[in-house]
């Protein structure tokens, strides 16, 4: 979507992209601080930064932020993996964020299922010695991010207003309580468990680390004085068998000597006595001398010889490997020898052939792991003595690497040899001839300790974590219970006294919410009730007035018998059920005999009496349900009814006749007059017919029949069933 106004296009996407670029660049800024937790491991708040980023932004601006926050890593360590662990990370995390995850289960789930795996993977293929850096690593990642992801959770709980003003580019979550809850105590409880853990570790971890130089320290006084005992106890050795060998002048005398003083100092492994010129005039042990021509050899050329000779001083050679008696490194220290009165010229020389590797002596503790370990070397780094465990040749130089962080921290990584690209810890030192002594731990040793506090955080937040899943549950099962009873009474109660108090332990807000709806929904149904009553009376009345209506609808004012209205309605009822039954119906006009008369003679109000008090004899003669008595129009009234008897109904209608001309009709000022009435009867199968205007139209032309013969009389046509008829 574009926004166009005054000729400037700004992309709706821009701000975002804004913000994720800002975002990264504050993250980087933190992660060129690395806490340091313990020597060479840093603990990494900056990637905080791209997990808020994982809540609003969509992925792709969210892999920006990480990429952009994790570039100072790749300098601090050297490597460009932290752009695929952690951008990965990133895009995973908002992937799952925009498909409704929470941000930490989903980096739970990266860091177990992708991040762990991976991180493994490239240690592996890229350390030489990756036994002592995979799980390390791995869990040290792993807890790392979780931490600054449970640290980004509490974050956006409590900057959630700040950031509701950026437009979210993610859908809304919308949970269930039981599982917000959960989610806040997995993002509270990670936090404090792995800050807590990390406090204590770094400060474990400096202890040991202290102890640890500790050691290496003492190793290396212990090395110190043993080495520089050892080397001037034999120098001073051989001065004093040259003070003795000076005051014997037989050459016999000083082979015996030699012989025996050389059994005081096992450290030389030879010792030889020489001429003047240099030939080896006697030597120790006896096995040497019984190597050929022994006798013959001179050493005139060794410096050994002339040093001694020339300078008349004590004198130390540099290290070399011995031959012929064991190949350790010996150095060779001489004295010059007088004889007799001849102080000024030496006689010859005396050597021992110092044994280098005696070292090893001292260094018994060399094949176990976890004990310092020493080299020796001399002044120009050629190794002396190492232990075995290192794998370093003798009289190689001794090759290391250590960079400035490294170096701080006193940490080396061998640069040859078997164990080339090991990490050590190392204490250096001086011997009193300037050899150095190195006192090292494997790196891998401490890291072991620091990995199994990592493994047991792990467990811990595993443990913590299943905890905080019981508890949440159970939790909002407590806040859940009352809330789930107040919405049930508000929705079942039928009378505002149907509440309850709630049963449970409740928070006061929920009570107070629950008494709130209560007053509301009480007033609610005490309105509804009110409603329904009146509802009720009113339908009532309406009934009645529509009933009165049916009843004037159907009633003939004047006389008060039903209507012509009434009359055309109800007769198919009548006849129907006739018909079914296959009975007789009867139907009878009565038509007023010269009623004009009446009417002109005493007026339209007699007249009127005269009307309904026929009517009323007609009602006396037929009463029953079955039977309609009503007035057809003037003074012409129709009665239909029911004739199982033909007989019996001619009489009945006789008798009607009888009974309306025997009447008197009276009034005040009138008087008393007799009127008669004709009538035209349709009797017969009431199947005849179906349409009361045939009955009508038979029973008329009856009616005109009796009037034609002379009135007040009745004339009755019986019908047949009509086979037209249904
Ligand atoms: P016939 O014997 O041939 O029937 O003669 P008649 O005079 O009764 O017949 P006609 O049809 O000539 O007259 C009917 C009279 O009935 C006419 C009218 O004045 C009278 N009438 C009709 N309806 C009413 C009424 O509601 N009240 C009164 N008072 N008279 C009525
Ligand atoms: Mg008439
Ligand atoms: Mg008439």
């Amino acid at each position: 979507m574009v926004l166009q106004f005054n000729n400037i296009t700004i992309p709706s996407n821009y701000n975002h992209f804004i913000i994720a670029v800002l975002l990264g660049f504050i993250g980087a800024i933190i992660n060129l601080f690395p806490i340091e937790l313990a020597f060479n491991i840093s603990l990494l708040i900056g990637n905080t930064v791209y997990i808020i980023a994982a809540s609003f932004l969509r992925p792709q601006l969210t892999l920006l932020t990480a990429l952009i926050c994790v570039t100072p890593l790749y300098f601090y360590w050297g490597h460009p993996y932290g752009f695929l662990t952690f951008g990965l990370e990133a895009l995973f995390i908002s992937t799952m964020r925009n498909r409704g995850w929470y941000v930490l289960s989903a980096d739970l789930l990266y860091w177990l299922v992708i991040g762990m795996p991976v991180t493994a993977f490239l240690i592996w293929i890229n350390i030489a010695s990756p036994e002592n850096f995979i799980l390390f690593s791995t869990f040290k990642q792993a807890i790392n991010a979780v931490f600054y992801t449970s640290l980004a959770t509490i974050m956006l709980f409590m900057f959630n207003d700040t950031l509701q003003k950026i437009k979210s580019e993610q859908p809304p979550l919308q949970k269930s309580l039981p599982k917000w809850l959960l989610y806040s105590f997995w993002s509270i409880s990670a936090f404090l468990v792995i800050s807590i853990s990390l406090v204590l570790s770094t400060d474990f971890g400096k202890r040991q680390r202290v102890l640890y130089d500790r050691e290496l320290e003492i190793n290396n006084q212990y090395i110190t004085h043993i080495g520089n005992s050892y080397l001037t106890t034999h120098q001073v050795a051989i001065k004093n068998i040259a003070n003795q060998l000076s005051n014997l002048s037989k050459p016999e005398d000083r082979h015996q000597a030699l012989q025996q003083l050389h059994q005081l100092y096992p450290g030389f492994l030879t010792m030889l006595v020489t001429s003047e010129q240099g030939n080896i005039e006697t030597a120790s042990p006896l096995s040497m001398l019984k190597k050929v021509d022994i006798k013959k050899m001179t050493v005139a050329d060794r410096p050994y010889f002339i040093h001694a000779m020339e300078k008349q001083q004590l004198f130390v050679s540099s290290v070399f490997l011995g031959r012929g008696f064991g190949s350790d490194p010996i150095v060779a220290i001489s004295a010059p020898i007088y004889t007799g009165l001849q102080k000024d010229t030496p006689s010859g020389i005396v050597e021992g052939s110092l044994n280098l590797g005696k070292f090893g002596l001292y260094d018994a503790k060399g094949h176990d792991k976890s004990h310092a370990k020493i080299i020796i070397t001399d002044p120009i780094n050629r190794i002396i003595y190492a232990s075995k465990s290192l794998g370093l040749s003798t009289l190689s130089e001794l090759k290391f690497e250590s960079n400035a962080s490294q170096k701080a921290n006193n940490l080396m990584t061998f640069k040859a040899g078997e164990r080339a690209g090991e990490m050590f810890i190392y204490k250096q030192a001086y011997l009193a001839n300037q050899w150095k002594t190195y006192s090292l731990v494997e790196h891998g040793v401490v890291l072991k300790t620091t990995e199994n506090m990592y493994l047991v955080i792990f467990i811990t937040l595993f443990i913590v974590l299943l905890f905080a899943s019981f508890f949440s549950t159970q939790f909002a099962d407590y806040l859940n219970r009352p809330l789930a009873f107040v919405i049930k009474q508000l929705s079942q109660a039928k009378h505002p006294t149907d509440f309850k108090d709630i049963p449970y332990e409740a928070a006061e807000e929920i009570d107070a919410l629950y008494q709130e709806l209560k007053i509301g929904r009480q007033a609610l149904l005490h309105n509804q009730r009110e409603l329904q009553h009146q509802v009720a009376t009113r339908t009532k009345e309406l009934n009645k007035a529509n009933d009165k209506l049916t009843e004037l609808v159907n009633t003939d004012v004047l006389t008060g018998i039903y209507n012509r209205r009434y009359l055309k309605k109800n007769f198919s009822v009548i006849q129907s059920i006739q018909s079914r039954n296959h009975s007789n119906l009867m139907y009878a006009i009565i038509d007023l005999d010269l009623f004009k008369d009446i009417n002109d003679t005493y007026g339209h109000l007699f007249g009127d009496y005269c009307l309904t008090k026929v009517a009323k004899i007609l009602k006396q003669f037929f009463h029953r349900d079955a039977d309609i008595v009503a007035r057809f129009g003037g003074e012409e009234f129709v009665i239909v009814t029911p004739c199982n008897d033909v007989d019996r109904t001619r009489l009945r209608l006789d008798e009607l006749r009888l009974a309306i001309a025997s009447s008197p009709f009276k009034e005040e000022a009138i008087g008393s007059i007799n009127l008669t009435v004709s009538m035209g009867v349709a009797i017969g199968d009431a199947s005849f017919s179906s349409l009361q205007d045939d009955w009508f139209t038979v029973a008329d032309k009856c009616l005109y029949n009796a009037k034609d013969n002379g009135r007040n009389q009745t004339c009755i046509q019986l019908l047949t069933h009509n086979k037209n008829a249904n």
